[in-house]
């Protein structure tokens, strides 16, 4: 066998070992959470078989959680633009399903910022918050095939809500993009722990998020956390559940100190709360 067949061979295997299916093995997921910013849970029997490559789902992205041979659970995280009133999914010939989405209420928030360099960053910064906006969208995509089996999550710190997640926001009466996580308000320093365990993916400083620690739960769920002090973890780092990963501070773009904390699922930011209540 020549050289040039076998590094073929190798990098087909290593291919190989890239997440590529959708289907995960006992996961548990929020199961009344069906509105813009929450999940579908939709549980069938499939009679052991495997549907990942026929399911539609109205374009939005999926998981199935294999619970044993024949009964899975379709997860469908649902984003908070998301307009129509329901869902369709199904898989050609086996069933087809037509999934309700609940109206939810989020309020509109306005605030003002007087260091107007946060408001309007001068032009010198673009660079440097386009490049943080890619990586913090880059993180938000991770699917790993670290396995994941439940979601339920501990609250990361004790304080109290400042603004829920999908608050209509505006600064000095300038619409801005809606508030795609939960402010945690409390002192300076106040530890935050790990809700989930999981793999760091970022510890660094933006300018927007300040300190920010970023974690893969694997199957496509990854937190952040943003505005802190201090960081007590590393990109690469495996956290357990209830491990500091810094103390609440006022870095970044803040009106004070607290935590900003952050769920995606495929990429789509969900309201973390439910990962809490569930
Ligand atoms: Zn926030």
């Amino acid at each position: 066998m020549n050289k040039f067949i076998i590094v073929l061979l190798f990098l087909a295997s290593a291919c190989a070992n890239l997440p590529s299916s959708k289907t995960v093995a006992n996961c548990v997921f929020p199961s009344e959470e069906v509105f813009p910013g929450g999940v579908i849970n939709y549980e069938f029997d499939s009679n052991g078989i495997n549907i990942e490559d026929s399911l539609y789902s109205d374009n939005l992205d999926f998981i199935v959680c294999e619970s044993n041979k024949n009964i899975v659970n379709i997860i469908i995280p649902i984003p908070l633009s998301f307009e129509k009133k329901e869902v369709n999914f199904g898989v050609p010939g086996l069933f087809s399903a037509s999934f309700p989405i609940k109206e939810r209420y989020y309020r509109e928030s306005r605030i003002e910022i007087k260091n107007k360099d946060l408001v309007n960053p001068p032009s010198s910064f673009n660079e440097r918050i386009s490049k943080e906006y890619a990586l913090g969208i880059k993180a938000k995509q991770t699917v790993s095939d670290r396995k994941l089996r439940n979601t339920k999550m501990e609250m990361p710190l004790e304080g109290i809500i400042s603004s829920e997640f999908g608050v209509r926001r505006f600064i000095n009466n300038q619409p801005r993009n809606r508030h795609v996580g939960l402010d945690i308000a409390a002192d300076e320093g106040t530890p935050v722990i790990a809700p989930l365990k999981g793999e760091v993916i970022i510890s660094d400083e933006f300018f927007y998020k300040g300190n920010v620690v970023y974690i893969d739960h694997g199957n496509g769920l990854v937190s952040s956390y943003s505005h802190l002090s201090e960081r007590k973890v590393s990109t690469g780092d495996n956290v357990s559940k209830g491990q500091v990963l810094g103390y609440v501070g006022s870095t970044g773009r803040v009106t004070g100190p607290h935590l900003h904390w952050e769920i995606s699922l495929l990429g789509i930011s969900l309201d973390p709360e439910i990962f809490v209540n569930q």
